[in-house]
């Protein structure tokens, strides 16, 4: 039977969710798949984007695990794509390739001020707290009254990491040097900015809750943030979503304060416009804005001064251009119709595909990913007669490639190894897990034979 060769490149849920719906298609030829991720490690987001005391969401892995398992995949980590290994090589050596690269860049603040020291994306703060081998280990939380700009899950992430003491995150698989950091914070207000009105946000339900059950931490609102307004009231009445989150804001809103040591202040219908300091943030000004009566919000040209030490966007996350692939930049997408790339002149590019957050935005929970990845099987699935004809799809000559090029690249065992290694680390001190960081350590860990 003839063998269809197809890379995956980014071995995240979205990459992963591919290879599992390849494997058990209904089909006429064998498949054999080659995974790539840039990282040492598979998983991406989950493990990379997925905050630590968040167990539960983490426990995917599970799932994900018993596809990446199977004998049609091969797992090739720490290989980049557009470096290690190119276009024109994967021409050479398979017959398509899909592109599962996700979203990991914070998108933008573009308002005068974003770039002070003291202004960061919110995305490398996970990142940092995630232990990313590619971002810097030194994180300060040096900074007393902090705001996080956005009303997002990202932003409620960083919000309850931030409002979490150390000993609550003592038991999750940060290292010690990330957890050292935590010990030494000296965050003491969290401000939670959002431009629209409070029936707006994109948290979900079950996460906002969390907030409120958090140990020694305060949740004040202001009641002028609760207009009502046509849209909220039609949204409160039609939305399960909505109902639920606004039962969670009437809930604290008749909390008394318990003169806890931390505290979270929401600020709604507040549109940062600056983030001002001489030498380093000392505060954002916030427009006043009120509903335009369709969800939305329009300014009021009234401003408020509020002063903070740092400020976190997270405001989104942003695609990276891949090299020779087609890429949108006002999106940050591989411009696609149902995962076939197409390119600037709107003409099909054969043989690339793409799914998950890098084919349509950084948005929806894992699960959201899966729809995604059926509609690009479907279409890879139905082209059969636009795949490349590659000249050697030998799988070793891949790997002969990669090892001619000195590219350390681990595999599936590999990532068994430096899993058991992780967990064994945990062991130690009473966790499930406690995570390598450095790369070459993932590495040395992973290839040591
Ligand atoms: P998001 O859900 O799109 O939220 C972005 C927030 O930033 C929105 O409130 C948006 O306001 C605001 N915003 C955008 N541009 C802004 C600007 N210039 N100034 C002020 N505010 C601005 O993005 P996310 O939080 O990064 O999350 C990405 C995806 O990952 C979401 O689907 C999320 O649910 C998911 N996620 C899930 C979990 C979890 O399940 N625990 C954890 C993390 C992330 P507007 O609404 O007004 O545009």
């Amino acid at each position: 039977m003839a063998v269809f060769r197809v890379a995956i490149v980014g071995a995240g849920p979205a990459g992963i969710f591919v290879a599992d719906l390849l494997r058990n298609s209904e089909r006429s030829f064998e498949v054999s798949i080659d995974l790539f991720d840039q990282l040492p490690a598979p998983y991406g987001l989950v493990r990379y984007g997925v905050a630590p005391d968040h167990p539960r969401i983490k426990g995917i892995v599970n799932s994900l695990r018993q596809v990446i398992d199977d004998d049609e995949i091969r797992l090739l980590g720490n290989v980049c794509y557009g470096r290690d290994i190119t276009l024109t090589d994967l021409k050479r050596h398979y017959h398509a390739v899909i592109f599962t690269t996700g979203a990991t860049k914070d998108a933008r603040l573009t308002i005068q001020g974003a770039d002070l020291p003291g202004s960061f994306g919110a995305g490398s703060f996970v990142s940092w707290y995630d232990g990313h081998p590619d971002v810097p280990r030194d994180w300060s939380l040096n900074h007393k009254a902090v705001a996080v700009i956005g009303n997002g899950n990202v932003a409620l992430d960083v919000t309850r990491m931030l409002a979490r003491r150390v000993n609550e995150l003592a038991t999750t698989e940060m290292p010690k040097s990330i957890l050292d950091q935590f010990e030494r914070s000296q965050v003491t207000d969290i401000h939670v900015i959002g431009r629209r009105g409070p029936l707006q946000v994109k948290f979900t339900p079950l996460e906002l809750r969390e907030l409120g059950e958090l140990p020694d931490v305060d949740i004040l609102l202001d009641e002028n943030d609760f207009v009502s307004d046509e849209a909220s009231e039609l949204a409160k009445a039609t939305n399960k979503q909505t109902q639920i989150i606004d039962r969670v804001f009437t809930a604290w809103r008749s909390r008394e304060p318990i003169g806890a040591n931390r505290r979270i202040h929401f600020h709604f219908h507040s549109k940062p416009i600056e983030i001002f300091g001489a030498n380093q943030v000392e505060g954002v000004r916030l427009e006043r804005t009120e509903p335009d009566g369709e969800g939305g919000a329009r300014g009021t040209g009234r401003t408020l001064d509020l002063p903070v030490d740092a400020v976190y966007s997270a405001i989104g996350y942003f695609g990276t251009e891949l090299p020779d692939i087609p890429f949108d930049r006002l999106r940050g997408v591989i411009p696609n119709r149902a995962g076939r790339a197409i390119d600037d002149s709107d003409q099909r590019v054969h043989g690339v595909y793409a799914s998950g957050w890098i084919k349509r935005g950084p948005v929806g929970l894992i699960g959201a990913t899966k729809s995604d990845a059926i509609e690009t099987v479907q279409s890879l699935l139905s082209d059969q007669a636009d795949w490349w004809t590659p000249s050697d799809p030998s799988p070793d000559s891949v790997t002969s490639l990669l090892k001619d090029r000195g590219v350390k690249f681990t595999t599936l065992e590999g990532w068994h190894r430096l899993d058991e290694y992780e967990i064994g680390l945990g062991a130690r001190e009473g966790r499930q897990r406690v995570k390598v960081i450095p790369r070459e350590q993932m590495v040395e860990i992973s290839n040591n034979v």
